[in-house]
Parts: C-alpha cells; sequence; structure tokens
C-alpha cells in the first residue's frame, strides 16, 4: 500500500490515505519519495481549474527519491538509484513524436497527477524512460523542482538553438524565472530580469540577471527596444504584448511558459521584423537529462523553502500566496 495525500475535493484539504497501486507495471519504477517540490499546476489539478481532475487527487509532479522496485522489463535503472520525476509520467514510445524525442508532445502522454497519483506520498511510480537519474553532486533537496519548473524554462533554450552571444529576457521572476536566469546565465547569454517586485532586483542579480527592469515602468520597457534575441515570459498576466515584441531584435522570439488566457499583438511589427511569437509545455525526456548534466556542471539549483510533507495546506497557502522564494517543496 502506498501512503499519499490526498483532497477529495477542490475545496478540501489534504487528508492521508493509503491506496493499493497493484502490481508494478514491467515498464516502471517504483521511487520512494524524499522530496516533492509544489508546483503551480499542482493548485490548478486540485481546483479542478482544466476539468482533468480525478478525486481523491494526490497531487506532486517535482519528484526526487530513490527507485525501490523495477519492472521487469526495466534494465537502466538500479535499485535505490537517485532519480526525479516530472509532469509526465508516460509516453507511447512509438509515435513520431517520441520516436523524433520529443515524447512530451505524445498525444497518450500522461500527466503525473493526471488519472494516475502523484508524487505527495511515500512512494509513486512511472515509466523508466520518464525516471531520470540524478547526477551524484546534486543534492536530492535541491532537484525536485527542477523536473518541472525548470525544464519547463530549461527546453526553450535547448529548442530554439540559443547562442551564447544571445541576449535573453526573463519576464517574472518567481518559481520557473528564477531557474531562467540561472540557466541563461550559465548558457552564456546576456541575461535581463523583467519584475514588477524592485525589491527581487538583488536576488535576481545573485542568480546570474546581468540588468533588471521593472516591468510596471513603461518608460524602461520602452528604452528595451530591439534588445533580445528571446524573450521568456513565465507569468500567466496579460502584459503589453506589443512593447514586449517591440523588446524584440529582428528574428527575435516572444516564447511564453506561463498561460495567459490569450495573447493580442499588432501583426505588422512581427512581419517587419521577422518575430514570432511561440509557447511551450514542460519538455522531454532527453532534454530533462541534458538538463540534470547542465545543472551538475554548474552547480545550478532553485531556490527553496521547504515544508515536511505533513504540513502540505500550509505549504499550499504560501503557493497560492504568491510569497515563497521561490518554490516550495515537501519533505517526505
Ligand atoms: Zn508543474
Ligand atoms: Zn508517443
Amino acid at each position: 500500500m502506498i501512503t499519499a495525500y490526498a483532497a477529495s475535493s477542490p475545496e478540501s484539504k489534504f487528508e492521508k490515505i493509503e491506496y493499493d497501486p497493484g502490481d508494478l507495471h514491467p515498464d516502471e519504477v517504483e521511487i520512494a519519495v524524499e522530496y516533492c517540490g509544489i508546483c503551480h499546476s499542482d493548485l490548478s489539478m486540485k481546483k479542478n481549474d482544466w476539468q482533468l481532475t480525478e478525486y481523491p487527487f494526490v497531487g506532486g509532479h517535482e519528484i526526487a527519491g530513490k527507485v525501490v522496485a523495477t519492472g521487469v522489463d526495466v534494465e537502466h535503472l538500479n535499485l535505490g538509484q537517485r532519480v526525479g520525476v516530472g509532469w509526465t509520467a508516460r509516453s507511447c514510445m512509438h509515435c513520431n513524436q517520441c520516436l523524433s524525442g520529443y515524447h512530451n508532445r505524445c498525444a497518450e502522454a500522461q500527466g503525473t497527477i493526471v488519472g494516475r497519483h502523484g508524487g505527495f506520498a511515500d512512494r509513486v511510480r512511472a515509466q523508466s524512460e520518464w525516471v531520470i537519474p540524478v547526477p551524484e553532486n546534486v543534492e536530492l533537496v535541491d532537484c525536485g523542482p527542477l523536473f518541472c519548473g525548470g525544464l519547463t524554462v530549461f527546453a526553450p533554450l535547448i529548442e530554439n538553438n540559443i547562442r551564447p552571444t544571445d541576449r535573453i529576457a526573463v519576464v517574472g521572476i518567481g518559481g520557473l524565472g528564477h531557474m531562467a536566469l540561472q540557466f541563461a546565465k550559465s548558457w552564456g547569454c546576456h541575461v535581463t530580469a523583467f519584475s514588477t517586485s524592485p525589491d527581487k532586483e538583488d536576488e535576481a542579480k545573485s542568480m546570474g540577471a546581468h540588468e533588471f527592469l521593472n516591468s510596471r515602468d513603461e518608460q524602461a520597457l520602452a528604452s528595451a527596444a530591439n534588445q533580445f534575441d528571446m524573450v521568456i515570459v513565465t507569468v500567466n498576466a496579460d502584459l503589453p504584448w506589443d512593447a514586449y515584441v517591440a523588446t524584440l531584435k529582428p528574428g527575435g522570439k516572444l516564447h511564453l511558459v506561463g498561460a495567459a488566457e490569450s495573447i493580442k499583438a499588432t501583426v505588422f511589427p512581427l512581419i517587419m521584423g521577422e518575430k514570432s511569437i511561440g509557447a511551450s509545455p514542460t519538455g522531454g525526456i532527453v532534454p530533462a537529462r541534458q538538463m540534470m548534466d547542465f545543472c551538475s556542471r554548474h552547480a545550478i539549483k532553485p531556490m527553496i523553502e521547504k515544508y515536511p510533507m505533513s504540513d502540505i495546506d500550509e505549504a499550499m497557502e504560501r503557493l497560492e500566496s504568491g510569497k515563497a522564494r521561490y518554490r516550495v517543496v515537501l519533505e517526505a
């Protein structure tokens, strides 16, 4: 039996439950959870914002722990190995997207907390390929948030062929943004942090920002015209989109990883500057492995606030308040 923290409805608090996960699938591994980050998607799923939630709901998809059981077909992971799991727990492995390395685009991909129970638990299961080994010099306590929030901002650097000569802006210095700053800095880029909180300037600079821009200051935004190869938007707010497009160099890309409801932008500047607007969800298996290697090499880790898993309701409230700096992590 697996012990987990489950919500029985959108409004209810988490309660301890036990569930029987059944036989271990031949291609799955079971992980003893040591830490699990809380992502905004856990909150959205708890509230059934996306009409995907089944109750009792067990969230948790920023999992770090150790392998405690392997299915009979699993040969590349060992008992006791330190691993992590993010948003995706399974994909078909035979569609063209999977075979092209875009496993995260698989139409049959299963979310770790969608129709199955996630990492707010003592153990959790996932298809072995989606179980990412953690390099020796990365601490488990630090790596949970990399597997969802981190990967979401790391994958765009890979998929858009970002070069060290590029200038990158990160909009929103929170759970995702504070990791994006570190990735872009270590990538070799010139990095600008956009935030509505001027009190985050020192921290943003300590995490890799060369410059800090108060995004509520229209003049500051206007003065950043024509500067960036990519602007990564991690917030879900309705922004003055034309002003952000104007900050792009010709050929630049406004890349959204925060789910604003809709965007409206004037087409002419996009045409004349050959600029683009795009978006991406979390990344695939290979970018996740590359990210862990990159974090190991550059000593990148999220800044976390740690709570015992038994205080999950309090931890969720902290996330919801938007005051956490910068990621909330539960200790099992
Ligand atoms: Zn997430
Ligand atoms: Zn597939």
